[in-house]
Parts: structure tokens; sequence; C-alpha cells
């Protein structure tokens, strides 16, 4: 039995009310964060649609439960991204053509799961297209997004669309102290207030990320910052600065912007610089981002030295 994280429980509420009426349309679109919850959703839906007993939570018990658990289930499809370029390509929805057209072996419905849906390519995307427009009986698709700008707008019109909401922080921290998940405000700033994504934090990114900080609030020395950042890794370390400038940045604004215990001298130092600055630096971060995300072999020697510069000119220790 899947226990769904309590800020899915409106959209499930939402599904299950029109499932109940018989109103539930074939193609539902659910949007919204993998470290929120989005995979977990989409299976308890796939599960629930399956299930022999009616309404749309799994029993996990009945026949329907115990095939989908032992990844048995005639009558459903998981389609992922596939191969090193991670698309859903078009012959994996060809593949399930015949499927659509299938009488459901278990004599309930059939269910198809597109995870990371964002990430068909423009055939997919097509083929998917004439699914949704020639729906079968008794057929549901669930379409997973963590970006609807990336879904083709035929394919998302002709879907319902569901938003999973970001859990709020308290919501989050309960959420991962009910799992027994330690340091839950460390690992919620570590993962952009993502309760799931938290969860999978590593002890080791954990130290890591406290090295960052010693280091960034200490080393006053150009060449060695630039060596430490050198040898961390990017995105994570990008992150990192600009949650720290985002935080002085909102608490300069009057707005609570909780931080982990060991990252507060590092942003109450960063509170102490003139606005325009922290802007200026925030804008760096934000390119460089950028700049990492489209081409991820940016020559690294040269960006933490900039970043070094930066930073210690930023701080004042330049
Ligand atoms: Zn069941």
């Amino acid at each position: 039995m899947i226990e769904l994280p309590v800020w899915t429980h409106p959209i499930v509420g939402q599904i299950a009310e029109s499932y109940a009426r018989q109103r539930l349309p074939h193609a539902l679109m659910l949007v919204g964060r993998e470290g929120d919850g989005l995979s977990l959703l989409g299976d308890f839906l796939r599960r629930g649609l399956l299930c022999k007993q009616g309404g749309i939570k799994p029993c996990g018990q009945c026949k329907s439960c115990l095939l989908v658990h032992a990844g048995a289930h005639p009558d459903s499809r998981v389609l992922e991204p596939e191969g090193k370029s991670l698309t859903i390509k078009v012959d994996q929805i060809r593949g399930i053509a015949d499927f659509m057209h299938e009488t459901p072996q278990q004599g309930g419905n059939k269910v198809i799961r597109l995870t990371h849906s964002e990430k068909m390519n423009n055939a997919a995307a097509n083929a998917v297209l004439k699914m949704l427009e020639e729906p079968t009986p008794n057929t549901y698709l669930i379409l997973e997004s963590s970006s609807l700008s990336r879904m083709l707008p035929t394919v998302r019109s002709r879907c319902r669309l569901y938003k999973l909401e970001q859990p709020g922080h308290d919501q989050a921290h309960q959420w991962l102290t009910d799992n027994g998940i330690e340091q839950p405000e460390q690992r919620l700033a570590m993962a952009d207030g993502a309760p799931l994504a938290a969860s999978r934090i590593s002890n080791e990114a954990i130290d890591q990320w406290h090295r960052q900080v010693s280091c960034f609030l200490q080393e006053r020395n150009f060449t060695a910052l630039a060596a430490f950042i050198q040898q961390q890794d990017p995105l994570t370390l990008l992150n990192q600065t600009l949650l720290w400038v985002d935080t002085a940045i909102r608490r300069l604004n009057r707005q609570t912007a909780p931080v982990p215990e060991r990252d507060e001298d590092l942003v109450q130092a960063l509170q102490g610089l003139p606005t325009v600055s922290l802007f200026r630096f925030r804008d760096y971060i934000v390119q460089l981002k950028q700049g990492l995300q489209q081409q991820a072999n940016l020559n690294q020697q040269m960006w933490s030295e900039q970043l070094s510069a930066r930073w210690l000119e930023m701080t004042g220790h330049a």
C-alpha cells in the first residue's frame, strides 16, 4: 500500500470525485516536480485505476493490485525515457498501438503511464496525439510532466491538467520527520524545498555542503578558493551560492527565510552587503548556471577563478 504525502491529497480527491461520477477524462496530465512526488502520484493513480475494488485508491489486496505489485499486470504499460539521450521515442509509442485496441484481460481498465513525458521527441508526441484523438473505451493515459511549456500544445489541450502544488515548508518538514529522515532543514535547503528529493540526499553530500559553507565563509585567498571551487560539482555549488544570496535578499526585504543552522553565519555576512552587489552577483550566478546547463564542457578552471574573484570582491576581501 502506498502512502501518499498530504500535499497530493487535493489532486487525488479531485480525481476520485470525477471517477466516482464517471466523469474522469481518458487523458490526465500531472504537472509538477519530480522531487515533490510526481512519479509517486502517477503510480498511485495507475494502481488505483486498475484496482478491482472500485474507487481511485488501490486496495493492495485484490488480484489486480497483486499483479501490479508483481510487475505483471497485463492491462498496463509504463513508458519511460530510454537510451543515452533519455527521450521517449516514437517506436515506444507505436509499440503500444496494439495494446490500445486489445480487450482488457482482467476485465477492468487499461492504464498507460508516461513518465517524464516532457522528454518525448516530436514524432513521439505526434503519435500520442493520435492516441488522444482516437480514445479507446476504459483506457486511461497518465502523462507526467515536470515542464508544461515543453509539452506540445495540441497534446496538452487534449488532456485534463492536474497541477501538483509544491508543499509548504512546514508540510515538507513534517513529512521528512514522519519518515524518520534526519536533518530535514538541511536537506530541504539542498533540495530546493522538494521533500522526496530531500529524502534521497546522502550524508556525504551533506558533509560536502558543510565543507563548502566553511570554505566560502573563511577562505580569503583567491587561488585557494578557486582551487576549492574547481573540485566541486558545479551545479550543486551554484545552487548553494544562489540559496545564500536569495536568502539574504529575502531577509533584506523583511521576509522570513530559514536556512540550515550551519549556513547562518554566511547568510548574515551577506545581509550586511549593499543590495545592489547581491543582485549583481545573483545575475552572474544565474548566467553561469544557464551556461553550464547549455554546454557541460564549459572551462571549469576559468569559471572557478571568476567565481572566486567575484565572491571575494563582493564580500570585500578582494
Ligand atoms: Zn486492489
